[in-house]
């Protein structure tokens, strides 16, 4: 029992995968704290293991089944699934791939499962309606203080936040950001357009946030603009971020009784 963390309402909780089920590849996986991910030396943090991905039972059945997993993520599967074909197929790529895609029903999955992070955190500051009233209502526009980046990620660690600050030092003021990277594609979530926090070298979903739920268009994925494997989450000479309780870096649990390399 407890309060679903994107609609609010009390009630039996559901256990959500973040990222979903048909979007990554479900294994045995060992979850740390970020700063444990981030960190050259063992930081002596115990993992937590999952046998089944990253998962949360904080939200309710209607969220978590009809919204989510029977809706949105659809979408979402579809736009991450064949972003990673073409990362595995031998052709020659181009530098910027076109997918068709219902941006409107991807960005909603991205936010949905990120708000599922962290038992009992319905509230996510002066937005919070907001935000559930544009999750839950498909007829609802964009929220016009988000912008949601998306770039390749060619990389298998998971890293997942949402209470995350973070600060370009040139600038002074932070910046909250929401992040949900793993094979084949990160998301980046910065609340309120601050001044200096754009990103205009990767594709954004505010740009599609005037189409209606079902519009399809064609997406770029660009090849051509990949960060490293630890950007934005590791902190660099211009940049600091500080992060809370529930962000974690995510492993694929390396398998006990592998066998010995050069073993038959
Ligand atoms: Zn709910």
């Amino acid at each position: 029992m407890g309060v679903c963390n994107i609609c609010g309402e009390e009630g039996p909780l559901t256990e959500d995968h973040t990222p979903p089920k048909g979007a990554v590849r479900v294994t045995q996986v060992e979850m740390r704290h970020i700063k444990s991910l981030l960190s050259a030396e063992e930081t002596g943090e115990k993992a937590r293991v999952s046998q089944n991905g990253v998962k949360f039972r904080t939200l309710c059945k209607r969220c978590n089944n009809s919204l989510l997993g029977a809706n949105y993520d659809i979408a979402f599967n579809d736009f991450c699934q064949k972003i990673a074909s073409y990362l595995k197929s031998p052709l020659v790529l181009p530098e910027i791939l076109h997918i068709t895609g219902k941006p409107q029903k991807i960005v909603r999955s991205v936010l949905g499962h990120l708000c599922a992070m962290g038992v009992n955190r319905y509230k996510k500051g002066p937005n919070t309606e907001d935000l559930r009233n544009y999750l839950i209502d498909q007829t609802e526009t964009f929220p016009d203080y988000l912008d949601v980046y998306y770039w390749v990620y060619p990389y298998q660690t998971q890293v997942l936040f949402r209470d995350a600050a973070m600060t370009i030092l040139s600038l002074g003021h932070p910046a909250s950001v929401w992040l949900m990277k793993f094979f084949p594609v990160a998301f980046f979530v910065i609340w309120d357009k601050p001044h200096g926090y754009q990103y205009p070298q990767f594709p954004n979903m505010a740009t599609w946030g005037h189409l209606g739920i079902d519009d399809d268009i064609e997406l770029p994925v660009h090849l051509n603009v990949v960060p490293h494997e630890r950007w934005p989450e590791a902190p660099d000479d211009g940049r600091i971020l500080v992060y809370g309780q529930q962000a974690m870096g995510v492993h694929e649990k390396a398998k006990k009784n592998n066998k010995l390399p050069g073993a038959k």
